[in-house]
This record gives structure tokens, sequence and C-alpha cells, in this order.
């Protein structure tokens, strides 16, 4: 699997902490596809895209503004490749506001193009996870399942049209819903193509063997280089 011819930029500089630490993932990912890296994502101009072949977003934290965030709405509408991942997946993208340490519905709607692309939202009341354990993911088309150290995320809304690629059973035992839970999943917005995991929550979660494989094969269906 080759991924090293791929041109790869990173968008990342802030997470929930001390939940995510995105200078501690963004390491890992920036060596396993050899990618730039911009820490301030607010100052993305459409520049920055030319020529990348994907971009991965690991960010949780303050909009990016107009201009950089249309630069990137821009990008994935007009072919780009898009990957991003676990805590992108809820905060102020989506116009959530923290209130006595629990997300609440903000007074605006939020990144609504964000929510688009990644095909899902979260509605703040169901935001939740089993505790932390392992557990098999399974592919549906039946390649081999791998296996996560990870938080499994439960109860995300996916959006018309997305196609999930990946799913695990979320333990009743460990405060799951004793659902199928989907983990990973792919997205068309406009020309561009979109891929999503709720995996990732730390660097342990990243050195599961079967998660550098999967992104590694999201990375290459995205950027159309199968
Ligand atoms: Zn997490």
């Amino acid at each position: 699997m080759n991924t090293a011819a791929l041109v790869v930029l990173i968008l990342t500089g802030s997470s929930d902490l001390p939940h995510h630490h995105w200078d501690q993932t963004t390491p890992i990912l920036r060596e396993w596809f050899n990618a730039r890296v911009i820490e301030e994502p607010s100052r993305l101009r459409p520049g920055d895209l030319k020529g990348v072949d994907a971009v991965i977003v690991n960010y949780h934290g303050p909009r990016w503004g107009e201009q950089a965030e249309r630069a990137l709405e821009d990008y994935v509408r007009g072919g780009g490749a898009l990957l991003a991942f676990h805590q992108s997946s809820y905060g102020p993208f989506f116009g959530m506001v923290q209130l006595e340490g629990k997300w609440r519905t903000g007074p605006t709607r939020g990144w609504e193009a964000w929510s688009r692309m990644i095909g899902a939202h979260w509605e703040p009341e169901k935001i939740g996870h089993a505790r932390r354990t392992r557990f098999q993911v399974e592919w549906r088309e039946g390649s081999p399942a791998f296996e996560a150290d990870d938080e499994l995320y439960h109860r995300l809304t996916l959006h018309e049209g997305v196609k999930v690629l990946a799913e695990a059973l979320s333990p009743k035992d460990l405060g799951g819903t004793g659902e199928r839970e989907p983990l990973i999943w792919t997205n068309a917005y406009g020309q561009g193509r979109v891929w999503f995991t709720t995996l990732g929550h730390d660097p342990r979660a990243f050195l599961q063997p079967g998660m550098r494989e999967a992104f590694s094969r999201g990375l290459q269906w995205a950027a159309r280089k199968e």
C-alpha cells in the first residue's frame, strides 16, 4: 500500500484538551503520510491547497473564519480529498457551546458545510461512548476485522448518501448502546471524496496496526490513488 507519492496536508493546532491532544496525534499522521502541517488553519488560503492530494483535519476548536472555511469547502467541492476523525464530530464547528461541562446547541448553526462534508452530526444530548476498551472493527464488505483500542462513539446521525464501511458492536455493559455503531464511512461533497472515522482518541488508538491500514486505505480512496 503506497501512499508515499501523495501530497498530504494536515490542518490541526487545537483540540478539546484534556480529552484530545492534537499535538500527540498529529506527529503520528505526519510521519505515516510524510505530510505538511498547518497549525493555524484560520490562515488557510486557496494557494495552500494547490497540488494537495488529500487534507487531513485533526482539529476541534474555534471556527476558522469565512476565508479559510471557504478555501477548504472549494477544495473538496472541486474534487479534493478530505479525511477527518473522532473529535471533529462535535463542538464549535456544529454550533455547540459548553454549558456546565456539557455540549449544548448554541445560538448559531455552526459551519454547516463541515457537517455536510463529513456527512454526519451529533445531537448534543446523544454525545457519548462506551468506556474505552478493545473491540473488533468489522468491514461491511468482508475484509478481515481489526482490533481497536479506542472510544466507541455512539448515536451519531449520518446523512443521506453516506456509505458506512465499518462498524462495531457497542458494549452495553461498558455504557454503550448494545447496537452496531458506524465507525468508518465515506461521503461525497461536490466532486470531492470524504472519509471519516469516529476512531482516533489518542496515540494508543492510532498505534493499533489496523488503524494505520484503515487510514491508508481511506487516503488512497479519497485521493483516487487506489
Ligand atoms: Zn476521545
